[in-house]
């Protein structure tokens, strides 16, 4: 597998169109003013995301693990006429800072922000979803798909984010940490369920795509 050293990760991004001004404006503060800023997509998975979502061109978006909407607010960006993204976060301390970016970015009626505990909140959207993105807990990976995966369409699109957890998922069991475990039981499930296909892309900390047959 390619192996990106820093001048591969230059070149890469120095041929990828730019990130925009409202993306790098949320990057910045989000490095500046919250907590665990690594959390936030950055602009090669947001770019990824934003593409996708045009291909597919969405309806019903769900997003499980909004933080401070980098994601969102690319996976927004492909909706079609009329489609809506529902994001769901536990953590209401990021609300003013999220839902003011989703503002900037022009989004306000196409996002729609829920504060909770998301397997809690899944159930009460009464959704057909043509993408989802799982992006929180990872020790609820699984519980999370099995919450969703009925109300995908046939033909729908799972993201998964983290999915290499920094390569700890082929270390010695013993050495597995809970959200590690969370994501080594969830990639067995999924590559077991002939429900879907699934890639996993070696990108950041790995992504998967799943799709529903
Ligand atoms: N998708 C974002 C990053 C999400 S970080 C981006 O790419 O920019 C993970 C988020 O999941 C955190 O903000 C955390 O508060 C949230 N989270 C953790 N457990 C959760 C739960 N049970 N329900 C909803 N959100 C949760």
């Amino acid at each position: 597998m390619l192996e990106v050293n820093r001048e591969l990760e230059d070149y890469i991004l120095a041929h990828t169109t730019e990130e925009d001004a409202l993306l790098k404006e949320l990057c910045r503060e989000t490095n500046l003013n919250v907590m665990a800023p690594r959390m936030l997509s950055g602009h090669l998975q947001g770019q990824l995301f934003k593409m996708l979502s045009h291909m597919l061109s969405p309806k019903n978006i769900l997003e499980i693990g909004t933080y401070t909407g980098y994601s969102g607010i690319c996976l927004a960006r492909g909706l079609q006429e009329g489609g809506k993204l529902y994001t769901i976060d536990i953590n209401d301390e990021i609300e003013d800072f999220t839902l003011s970016f989703i503002d900037k970015a022009g989004l306000t009626d196409k996002i729609e922000f829920l504060i909770g505990d998301a397997l809690e909140i899944i159930p009460s959207l009464d959704k057909k979803w043509d993408l989802v993105f799982i992006d929180a807990d990872k020790r609820d990976y699984l519980n999370y798909y099995k919450a969703v995966i009925d109300n995908v369409r046939q033909g729908g699109f799972i993201l998964v984010d983290d999915i290499l957890w920094d390569g700890k998922v082929v270390e010695p069991i013993e050495k597995k940490d809970k959200q590690t475990q969370g994501i080594v039981e969830f990639n067995t499930f999924v590559q077991q369920d002939d429900r879907v296909e699934n890639v996993i892309i070696p990108l950041r900390h790995g992504l998967t795509l799943i799709r529903k047959l």
